[in-house]
C-alpha cells in the first residue's frame, strides 16, 4: 500500500484514477478546488476507509506526507480553460512548481498529466514524441497549451537539477462517464445534445479530426507509467490512435443515442487543430500498453451515464 496524492481528484479523469487505486489497495489523498470537479464525481468513494479529501488549490503551496503524486489539477475543456485564462495558467505552471516542491522534500515520484496540446496544430502527423509541436503563443487556447508545455519543462529542469523522479505522460483526447455536460468538448456536447433531441453543433465543415480513448484505457496507461523503472520519464503519448472526422462521430453518436437530432453547422473556433492523431509506438514498448476499448462500445457506456444524469 502507497500512499498517493491525485491533484484534480474530483474531476473526471481524477475521479476514475482515485477509484482504481483505493480497488488496487492503496491509501488516496484527493485535493481540489472544486473549479471543474464535483462531490458528485468522488460521492461512491467517501466511505472508503483509506480516502480522503481536500479542498485545496495547487497554486498555493501543498503540505502533506505522501508517496506518490498524480498532478492532475487543471480545467482541460476549452470553456472552462478559457473562462479564467490567467488562472489556467497559474493553474500549469504555479501548480506544478508547488507539486515538485512537494515531491522533493517528500523524495515523492510524481507524474504530469500533460496533453497533446503541446503539439498545438501539428505539422507532424500521426504525433510522436520527439514532435516539438506548433503552437501560437498569444492565441486564445495558450493559456493552457503554454501552461502545460511550461509545466513539462519545470518537470523536467527539477529532474535534471534537482533529480527528482518524474513521469511525463501527454493525454490526447479522452472520454467517458463523469464528464462535465456543460464542458464543450465534442463528446459530451453529441451526446447530451442527442439526448435532448437538439441539433448537434458541428464546428467548421466537421472534417477535422480527433482520436477518442476511453478514460479506463487512460488510467491504465497511467499507472502503468508510475510504476516504469526509475530514470525512465516520457514524455508519453497516450491516447487511442483510431482517428475520426467529427461528422463520423456524430453519426455514431446518433446511432447510439438515438432521438431526432439534425447536424447545423457553427463556425470553427480560432486556433482549433485540423487533426490529432497519437503516434503510442513507446506506449506500447515501454507500458506494455494499448488501448482496448472500441469508440462504439465507450460511446454506449457514456450514453448512459448521461441518460441517467439528465434523467436523475
Ligand atoms: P476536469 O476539468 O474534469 O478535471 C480537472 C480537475 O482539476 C477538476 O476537478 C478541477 O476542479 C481541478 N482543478 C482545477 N484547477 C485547480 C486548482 N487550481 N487547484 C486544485 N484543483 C484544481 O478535467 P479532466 O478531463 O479530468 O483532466 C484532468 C487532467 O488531464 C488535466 O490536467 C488535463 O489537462 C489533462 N488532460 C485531459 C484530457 C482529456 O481529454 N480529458 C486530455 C489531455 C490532458
Ligand atoms: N467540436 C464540434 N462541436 C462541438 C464541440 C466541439 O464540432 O459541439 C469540435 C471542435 O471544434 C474540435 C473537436 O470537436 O475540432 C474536438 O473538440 P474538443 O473541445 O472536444 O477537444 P479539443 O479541440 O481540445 O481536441
Amino acid at each position: 500500500m502507497k500512499r498517493i496524492l491525485v491533484t484534480g481528484g474530483a474531476g473526471f479523469l481524477g475521479s476514475h484514477l482515485c477509484e482504481r487505486l483505493l480497488a488496487d489497495g492503496h491509501d488516496v489523498l484527493c485535493v481540489d478546488n472544486y473549479f471543474t470537479g464535483s462531490k458528485r464525481n468522488i460521492a461512491h468513494l467517501m466511505d472508503h476507509h483509506y480516502f480522503e479529501v481536500m479542498r485545496h488549490d495547487v497554486t498555493f503551496p501543498l503540505y502533506v506526507e505522501t508517496d506518490r503524486i498524480f498532478n492532475l489539477a487543471c480545467p482541460a475543456s476549452p470553456v472552462h480553460y478559457q473562462f479564467d485564462p490567467v488562472q489556467t495558467t497559474k493553474t500549469s505552471v504555479h501548480g506544478a512548481i508547488n507539486m515538485l516542491g512537494l515531491a522533493k522534500r517528500v523524495k515523492a515520484r510524481i507524474l504530469q498529466a500533460s496533453t497533446s496540446e503541446v503539439y498545438g496544430d501539428p505539422e507532424v502527423h500521426p504525433q510522436t514524441e520527439d514532435y516539438w509541436g506548433k503552437v501560437n503563443p498569444i492565441g486564445i487556447r495558450a493559456c493552457y497549451d503554454e501552461g502545460k508545455r511550461c509545466a513539462e519543462t519545470l518537470f523536467f529542469d527539477y529532474h535534471r537539477q534537482h533529480k527528482l523522479d518524474i513521469k511525463v505522460v501527454r493525454i490526447f483526447n479522452t472520454y467517458g462517464p463523469r464528464m462535465h455536460p456543460n464542458d464543450g468538448r465534442v463528446v459530451s456536447n453529441f451526446i447530451v445534445q442527442a439526448l435532448k433531441g437538439e441539433d448537434i453543433t458541428i464546428y467548421g465543415d466537421g472534417n477535422q479530426t480527433r482520436s477518442f480513448c476511453y478514460v479506463d484505457d487512460l488510467v491504465e496507461a497511467m499507472l502503468r507509467m508510475m510504476d516504469t523503472e526509475t530514470g525512465f520519464t516520457g514524455p508519453v503519448n497516450i491516447g487511442n490512435p483510431t482517428e475520426f472526422t467529427m461528422l463520423e462521430l456524430a453519426e455514431k453518436v446518433l446511432s447510439i443515442a438515438g432521438g431526432p437530432s439534425k447536424l447545423t453547422f457553427k463556425p470553427l473556433p480560432s486556433d482549433d487543430p485540423r487533426q490529432r492523431q497519437p503516434d503510442i509506438a513507446i506506449a506500447r514498448n515501454r507500458l506494455g500498453w494499448e488501448p482496448r476499448v472500441g469508440l462504439e462500445d465507450g460511446l454506449r457506456e457514456t450514453v448512459r451515464y448521461f441518460r441517467n444524469l439528465l434523467q436523475g
